[in-house]
Formats: structure tokens, sequence, C-alpha cells
């Protein structure tokens, strides 16, 4: 089959690789859709511990079934697919306490964990436990149905703050997962959302997401902006989709007086905090990493027809023109938000 296969930074290669065999208890799909993550991005750059060459990425992607190992009956061939990329041990500590998303034994679909590395999506086929699969209903698009499992992280985000009826919401990074964010805030009832993003055409997508105000942080102090248009309260509720010293910062001075900052970028290694403030308000932090039961739920709203995840696709190409596109993204040459390649 014909595969992308990353060899190391700044090299990813269309070449022909043996097509893989389902074992017992698992089922090779036929990839319809693969979409690129800012994390196979960074692989890419050479910059990730959890991409180690040779490895084919793909962890967002949906298919149709192509052949059955010995032994599944909960699938067909010919179903259309997709498949929850954690394979979570379910006997650590970890699992066992329902943190299954942070299982350290796991290993995940189109990465490389301490477990060890497991051939992802950007390929014309690729191998799941049948047990990790999930029916993709009709009238959900290969395209969006790739599209999940980033909608599942923010799901799962989102559940950290409970609800956000009636709430003023702000989101750093207007990418794939704060776009995302944007939608689903909306989705969930906020009542004003504030996107923050310093490319202008992300902005223009944040606000076809459904994005109230959009402010760019290069022009404006984006804290200072929020805290006008709210009386100087403050948003309830702040999502971090980008991670960096600066918008850790700024996060924690728009949050209100006892509202939350949810943490989903993974931009600095380390950054500082204004610790005594953070107490004296009763700030609360909170880190949050991939999904549990969350892409079932993100099947749901898609099904629904009441989120429209394709608009923030700009990009479809053919698999072969991977190395190109790998390029222009990690390059700034391509102005793509979320690209989706096609095998
Ligand atoms: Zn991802
Ligand atoms: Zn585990």
């Amino acid at each position: 089959m014909k595969a992308l296969v990353f060899y190391g930074a700044g090299d990813i290669r269309y070449v022909d690789v043996e097509t893989p065999e389902p074992k017992p208890g698992e089922v090779l799909i036929r990839v319809k859709a693969v979409s690129i993550c800012g994390s196979d991005l960074n692989g890419y750059r050479g910059k990730s511990p959890f991409r180690v060459p040779p490895l084919i990425m793909g962890h967002e992607f949906s298919g149709e079934v192509a052949k059955l190992g010995e032994g599944v009956t909960n699938v067909k061939v010919g179903d259309r697919v997709i498949v929850e990329t954690n394979l979570y041990c379910g006997t650590c500590a970890n699992c066992k306490a329902g943190f299954i998303n942070i299982c350290e034994n796991r290993k995940i679909i189109g990465t490389t964990m301490k477990a060890g590395s497991y051939n992802g999506a950007m390929a014309e086929y690729v191998v799941a436990p049948a047990n990790k699969i999930i029916p993709l209903p009709d009238n959900v698009s290969f395209n969006a149905g790739a599209l999940i499992e980033p909608l599942a992280n923010v799901l799962h985000a989102i559940k950290h703050v409970g609800s956000l009826e009636g709430k003023d919401v702000a989101v750093y990074g207007a990418g794939p997962i704060g776009l995302l964010t944007i939608m689903s805030a909306k989705y969930f009832g906020a009542k004003r959302v504030f996107a923050m993003e310093i490319l202008d055409n992300r902005l223009e997508m944040a606000k076809k997401c459904g994005a109230d105000v959009v402010i760019n942080p290069t022009k404006e102090k984006a804290s200072h902006v929020i805290r006008k248009m709210t009386d100087d309260v403050g948003v309830d509720v702040v999502f971090d989709a980008v991670g960096f010293a600066e918008t850790v910062k700024d996060s924690a001075e728009m949050v209100r007086n006892g509202g939350t900052v949810i943490w989903i970028g993974l931009g600095a290694a380390t950054v500082e905090i204004d610790y005594k403030s953070a107490v004296a308000r009763e700030l609360g932090f909170k880190g949050t990493y991939m999904y549990i039961t969350e892409m079932l739920e993100g099947i749901e709203i898609l099904k629904s027809g009441k989120m429209n995840v394709e608009q923030i696709i700009t990009g479809v190409y053919p698999l072969s023109e991977g190395p190109r596109v790998f390029e222009e993204l990690v390059s700034g040459k391509s102005k793509d938000i979320k690209v989706v390649l096609h095998p």
C-alpha cells in the first residue's frame, strides 16, 4: 500500500509499505479521510517525543472496514467507521480510577508513547482493534468523521467546567482546537464567546464559527479589551488552546474572580504564574488531555446536524501530496487551518 512515512525532522515521504494484516480481534480499515493535527506538525518539526521515526502518523481519521481478523463479529466489511485511537490498558491504577485518557501504558494510533509506536492512518490502510471501532452515521461525511477525534478533546475540556449556559467564554488560539472550542461553547449555550488569535484569516474563521468578539493580541491586549467589555469583571471561563507564557498570563488576567482557566494547548514547557493573585482571587486552573467517552458524544452532535465542523477544513489534498503539505504548513507558506488528506 501507499503510505506517508515520517523518517525524521522535516522528512516525510510517500512510499510503498507492506499492507498490514489484521490479527485476531483486529480490523483492517481502508482510510477515506485523515486530518493533520498540530501534534503531527510538531512531530514533523522533530520536536515531539511522541513521534519517533519511522512512523506512519494519523490519529484523526475515518474509513471503511476492508477486512476482518479472526473472531471479529461487531462490524462487517464495508461499514463506515471511525476509531477510538486511545488504546489504554484498562488495568493500571489510572485506568481503574477512570482516567483511561492518561493511562501510562497506552498506545495511541499514529503516535509513539512509552509503550511503543503504532502506525496510523496516513496510509491506504490502518489496523485497529475491533473493540475500538465506532460506526459512523450515514449523514456524517468522512471528512467530518475525521474531525470527531479533535472534537472529542474539546468536549472533554468543556466537561471540566460543567455548564457553559449563559457564561462568558474566552478562547485563546483559533487553530482547529480553538475553533472547535468556539463552536462547542456556542452549541452549549455560552452567552458571549471572545476569540483571541494573531492570524487574521483565523480570526475571520473564528467569527464564522460563532465567536461574538475577535481580538488580535498583537494589536491590543486581550485582557484589557475583555475587562472593558465585561464591566471589569472578566469572563467565566478561558480555554487556552495555545499555552505560551503570554497566553497563560493573559488568561489569568481576563478570567473573573472564582473563574476557571482550562489548559489545552501544549505551547511552552514551563510558564510563570502570578501565584498569590491566583490564590487570592480563587482561580481554578485545569489541564485537559485527550478524551474518555467524548467521541461517542461528538458523533451524536454531528449526527444532529447542529454543528458544522467541516467549515474549518480549508484544504483537502491527496495523500500523495502529504510531503508538500507538511512542509508548507510548518514553514508558514500555507494559510490552511485544518487539512484533510485523502488516500
Ligand atoms: Zn490530535
Ligand atoms: Zn492503563
